[in-house]
């Protein structure tokens, strides 16, 4: 058995379940009390939440769920483990009050959480400490969104990021590897823009040899249609999708390609913290031509944004997590169904966050980001969301 073979069967469930403890602040006189704002130990403020809803997905893609991992006898998680949609707005509220201002529900596939918009009209209330409506969103494959746009508009979502892997019916189901039609996918963001979601974003996540010849054939389909199209770079992420760096195809390269047939210049970040790079169409003068509109590049893996990453991460089972790549995360589920006041739940959030000190990609491929061996996994990405 190969090494690689080796890692993909280990069942993930006892690192899930197992918790960092959380520093001691359940005592009164050490309680840290939200003041808007929460620095890590680089100085990073936190800024962005993503909370996974569920750990199942609709599809395979093999860069997240392979198959031959994810099949039916995988141990997904209990119906009882899973946050409560009042456990995660309680949860949410004491992460507002230190600051978050942006909210994204991710999974596995968020569509297959029942009655999400539930959780959406309950998160759609809360106020920034400006006293603003928070900036609440959700990434989704798409395969239920025909079907839920206008209930997701109505319950609150103000926008949505859709991810779709190509446009050619064979390479899109190969990805999907659930022989999913593109053209369902393509109805759900229209029915995504019919219903008032916006702005809309496109995540296709490039895979050396395997949809790369997408590349062109995406650009020129969502260029001029308001929708911002975003090409990420294939992270080595989780423990099972068999990352080679060979597969990835640098952003720099999707840049270079897009180039030779839709000249591209580069804009400005419009938020500090960005994680996409963002490029705009030229006109025939050379200058940006806000109707062609713009894409974006993550460069999760060529060009790490670890310095300014502002974003916590909440499992389906409420295990709090500060990078991607980590291997455990702090059980806050344990707090908010035990005893805990919220005073004690925000003093508990501030001291992991004050402590944090994760910067994997900026480490990646030095020893000090030397793959986890046995016992310190990865989690995987549709655990706690990308
Ligand atoms: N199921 C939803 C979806 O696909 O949009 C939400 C969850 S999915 C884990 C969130 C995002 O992570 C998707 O855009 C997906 O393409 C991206 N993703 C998953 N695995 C990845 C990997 N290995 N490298 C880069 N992006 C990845
Ligand atoms: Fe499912 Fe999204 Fe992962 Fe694809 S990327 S398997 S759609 S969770
Ligand atoms: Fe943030 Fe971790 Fe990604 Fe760095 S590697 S950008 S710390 S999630």
């Amino acid at each position: 058995m190969s090494e690689n073979s080796h890692t993909r069967i280990v069942p993930l469930i006892d690192q899930r379940s197992a918790g960092l403890s959380i520093p001691d602040s359940h005592t009164a006189g050490a309680l840290l009390p939200a003041q808007g704002q929460l620095r890590d130990t680089r100085g990073r403020q936190l800024h962005d939440l993503r909370i996974s809803v569920t750990d199942r997905c609709n599809f395979r893609c093999s860069y997240c769920m392979p198959k031959d991992v994810f099949t039916k006898d995988y141990p997904y998680l209990p119906h009882a483990s899973l946050l409560t949609f009042e456990e995660i707005t309680r949860l949410a509220r004491q992460f507002v009050a230190h600051g978050v201002q942006k909210i994204r529900l991710t999974g596995g596939e968020p569509l297959l959480r029942k009655n999400i918009e539930i959780l959406i009209a309950q998160l759609a209330a809360l106020r920034t400490v400006h006293g603003l409506p928070l900036d609440l969103t959700l990434t989704t494959n798409g395969a239920l969104l025909a079907r839920k746009a206008a209930a997701l508009k109505s319950a609150g979502l103000n926008r949505l990021t859709v991810s779709l892997d190509g446009l050619d019916d064979r390479v899109f189901r190969a990805m999907n590897d659930v022989d999913f039609p593109v053209q369902d996918v393509l109805d759900g963001i229209a029915a995504a823009r019919a219903a008032g979601l916006g702005p809309i974003k496109v995540n296709m996540v490039v895979k050396r040899g395997t949809n790369d010849n997408q590349i062109l054939p995406m650009a020129r389909h969502f260029k001029g249609t308001g929708i911002v199209l975003r090409f990420i770079e294939y992270m080595d992420v989780g423990a099972t999708n068999g990352w080679r760096m060979n597969d990835v195809l640098p952003s720099a390269d999707v840049i270079t390609l897009l180039q030779q047939e839709l000249p591209l210049l580069p804009l400005e970040a419009s938020q500090p913290g960005e994680t996409a790079q963002r490029w705009g169409y030229a006109d025939a003068d050379g200058k940006h031509d806000p109707a062609a509109g713009e894409i974006g590049v993550i460069s999760s893996v060529t060009r790490a944004f670890c310095s300014s990453c502002n974003r916590a991460r909440l499992s389906t089972e409420g295990q709090l997590y500060l990078c991607l790549f980590a291997s455990q995360g702090y059980n806050l589920r344990e707090l908010v169904r035990g005893e805990s006041s919220d005073a004690e739940l925000a003093s508990a959030i501030a001291h992991i966050w004050q402590a944090r000190t994760d910067r994997y990609s900026e480490l990646r491929g030095s020893e000090g980001a030397a793959p986890p061996g046995e016992g310190r996994r990865r989690v995987e990405m549709s655990y706690i969301g990308g």
